[in-house]
């Protein structure tokens, strides 16, 4: 008999491995040349939905290593969460859609494109069962949160059905929506939605996302004490009792 999250994480690969040899986008003349980019295992608890990979990450092979993705990381760093730990990382559409005609960033994948893709999505998000879903870009907040402009979704969180969903805007170079002052405050809130969910799974037994605290020295638990005893440590479970002060005897 197999453990159900043996099952899933073989699900999970077989799946991979049927996305990484679709070629429906080119199949339907919206494409010359397919790659879809996906990476995460199914212990992440924690996924990252962002708009499409890009040039980099298409000659890479790797969700978010490009420029854009170095300052996701950037900002998956300042919540805590650090390169070790990176979550699970997939897009609306996991091929890249070319540079878009106005030469500014890459092309918004059309509205064709998404809904070839989406069934992926759906069973990768139906398999891991993420607890956070952070929302990268308009595409996948319009997706999972709903059609209204950025500032009204960023610096907010929001739970539906037991999933934690943080929109953060894109962080391509591309976008002068952080070019003003409060988007970045907006920016700043979100991200810290995403340290407050990534802490509390922590706080659960299943495994660790954040980067390691320093360890400080902590006081000793209340029962616990060292004392010396004849030149060696022991450990006793007791505070040591104050003795009484003799009394004087008049
Ligand atoms: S974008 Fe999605 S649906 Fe289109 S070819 Fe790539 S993986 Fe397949």
């Amino acid at each position: 008999m197999t453990r159900p999250g043996v099952d899933r994480e073989r699900l999970l690969k077989r799946l991979h491995a049927r996305i990484r040899a679709c070629t429906k986008c080119v199949d339907a003349g919206y494409l010359e040349r397919a790659r879809p980019i996906v990476a995460g295992s199914i212990r992440d608890r924690i996924a990252i939905v962002g708009q499409a990979p890009g040039a980099v990450e298409m000659t890479v092979g790797q969700p978010f290593s490009g420029r854009s993705g170095a300052e996701l990381r950037r900002w998956l760093g300042e919540a805590g969460i650090d390169e070790d730990h990176l979550p699970y990382r997939t897009a609306i559409t996991k091929c890249f859609p070319g540079k878009s005609p106005s030469g500014s960033g890459d092309r918004r994948p059309s509205p064709a494109e998404i809904a070839l893709c989406r069934p992926w999505l759906d069973q990768e998000l139906a398999l891991l069962r993420p607890k956070v879903v952070l929302l990268v870009g308009g595409l996948a907040i319009d997706r999972f949160w709903g059609r209204v402009p950025l500032e009204a979704a960023v610096g907010r969180s929001r739970v539906k059905d037991g999933i934690t969903y943080i929109p953060v805007p894109h962080p391509s170079g591309a976008s002068r929506w952080l070019n003003d002052a409060a988007h970045r405050e907006l920016l700043r809130k979100g991200l810290a939605h995403l340290r407050r969910a990534a802490q509390a799974l922590d706080r659960q037994p299943s495994g660790r996302t954040m980067r390691v605290p320093r360890r400080k020295s902590a006081p000793l638990p209340f029962r616990v004490a060292l004392s010396k005893v004849r030149g060696r440590e022991e450990v006793i479970t007791e505070m040591p009792k104050k003795k009484k002060a003799a009394k004087k005897k008049h």
